[in-house]
């Protein structure tokens, strides 16, 4: 047994929580989303949050958990889904929001503490001229940190790609989990190491991220008596390179119905976009030629209405609205090629008619224009979540499955290249990160020592 009490006595000033219902509360995230996955992570809670406030109580953690061979899994806002911050053996919880610093901002290349909020760090950096490439659409309450080791994308995505891609995040500082913790830097191609890793591979205490310069963003909405001309239009926004763009969305009616403060015609299909204010003439031209209305135009930063921002009804936001309203279903994510993208969208809203409803957000992937489906699904089973996983892959659309918490299992083309689990044995010679998310690390050990 684990004497918690001696545990966080020697871990001297650092905050700790230990009060049960705190700990329970900040040993979730959003797993719920998947009715799969909720009742295998129900009851997984850490024994202790410990909440450094510098990258040297990081080390004194870190250390800590190694000596004492408990199980360290990090933290940022909590926001992340399939339970990639769950401590699935207990142990500790390492909350990292107190480290928010913003260090350095030069040239477009912004240095931050993974525990700052993303919506701090653009309104740090929009008056200098530079906002974030990308962000998720829980932009108000995620991490950089979590965003990088957790997500993939969002809006932005439609310009820059995804976090995987080259030039996004330039560099890394990363606290190993052994008795004598490293501090090591990863750039370049190393670091996707810690990309969508899970926190499996190390402990992020910063992060050299690629800026944009910033634009005079406006949120648009428009209607569409047909899903097909949504898309359509949506990729041929996606595919204007000279329009400035932030995001791109397609959404299949009934979806809207759910969107609560975005009033929109019965029974409409939407585009939802962010397009740059001197792309606006261009935006009507290709809107009046794909036959949509305009039922929204106004400046992204403007919210003095208190109107929601146009991306928090995007990317799996919508997901969010659908199930605040209906508890039953539930969501996929893939990813089209980009040569057939459209046609296999009609083909996998033919195939479930009745309990698929497509949400497509349009993204660039090794530099040319696809999208990415979020759609809603009326689950039923866990067999016909198969079958309908089973489908798309067949058919050539690639799956990143929401209803699994391993990276093997769940991240699908969202996981990088990289050798991860190569870093892992580095990082992590006890096995002690988020233990149960790279289940392929045992393996990679055992063929190290030679067994
Ligand atoms: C409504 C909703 C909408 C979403 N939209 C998007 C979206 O548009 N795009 C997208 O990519 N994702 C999206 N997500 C998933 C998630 O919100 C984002 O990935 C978000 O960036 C997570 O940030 P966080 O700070 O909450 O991370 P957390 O959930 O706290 O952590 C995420 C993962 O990163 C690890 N981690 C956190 N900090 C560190 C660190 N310092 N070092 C190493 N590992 C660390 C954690 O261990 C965990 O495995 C969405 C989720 C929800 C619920």
């Amino acid at each position: 047994m684990t004497d918690w009490r001696r545990f966080a006595e020697e871990l001297g000033d650092i905050p700790v929580i230990t009060e049960t219902a705190l700990v329970r509360q900040k040993s979730r995230d959003f797993y719920w989303y998947s009715p799969i996955l909720k009742p295998q992570l129900d009851r997984k809670y850490a024994d202790i949050v410990v909440c450094p406030r510098s990258e040297a109580d990081v080390v004194t953690v870190a250390a800590q958990c190694a000596r004492w061979r408990v199980p360290l899994t990090v933290r940022g806002g909590g926001i992340g889904n399939y339970g990639q911050a769950v401590p699935l053996e207990g142990g500790v919880v390492m909350e990292m929001t107190a480290l928010d610093r913003i260090l350095s901002l030069e040239e477009g290349l912004l240095t931050v503490e993974p525990g700052r909020k993303l919506i701090d760090i653009d309104a740090d950096t929009r008056p200098l001229g530079w906002e974030l490439r990308m962000h998720p659409s829980t932009k108000r309450t995620a991490t950089i940190g979590g965003f990088i080791g957790g997500g993939s994308g969002g809006a932005g995505s439609i310009t820059w790609g995804g976090l995987r891609d080259a030039g996004n995040v330039v560099s890394a500082r990363v606290v190993s989990c052994e008795t004598e913790p490293r501090v090591v830097t990863l750039t370049g191609d190393a670091v996707s190491g810690v990309n969508h890793a899970y926190g499996t591979t190390g402990i992020i205490t910063a992060l050299t991220v690629a800026m944009a310069p910033v634009q005079p963003w406006m949120d648009l909405v428009a209607a569409f008596d047909d899903f097909d001309a949504a898309a359509r239009f949506c990729l041929a926004l996606g595919e204007a390179d000279g329009i400035a763009k932030k995001l791109v969305t397609a959404v299949a009616a009934p979806l809207p119905e759910y969107f609560r403060g975005l009033d929109s015609p019965p029974g409409a299909h939407l585009a939802l976009a962010i397009v740059a204010r001197h792309g606006l003439t261009a935006w009507d031209d290709l809107l009046r030629r794909h036959g949509g209305r305009e039922t929204l135009r106004v400046a992204s930063d403007d919210t003095t209405d208190g109107r929601a921002p146009i991306y928090e009804y995007t990317w799996n936001h919508t997901t969010l609205h659908a199930l605040r309203r209906d508890k039953s279903v539930t969501y996929l994510q893939s990813l089209f090629p980009a040569d057939r993208q459209l046609e296999l969208v009609a083909a996998m809203r033919a195939a479930f008619p009745d309990e698929l409803m497509m949400h497509l957000e349009f993204i660039r992937v090794g530099g040319r224009v696809t999208c990415s489906g979020l759609p809603v699904v009326r689950f039923t089973t866990a067999e016909r979540m198969d079958e309908i996983v089973a489908f798309h892959e067949r058919n050539g659309v690639l799956i990143a499955n929401p209803h699994y918490f391993t990276l093997e299992d769940g991240a699908g083309h969202k996981r990088v290249g990289e050798d991860q689990p190569a870093l892992k044995a580095e990082m992590d010679p006890f096995a002690l990160l988020n233990p149960g998310k790279m289940r392929s690390y045992r393996a990679v050990k055992a063929e190290r020592a030679g067994l």
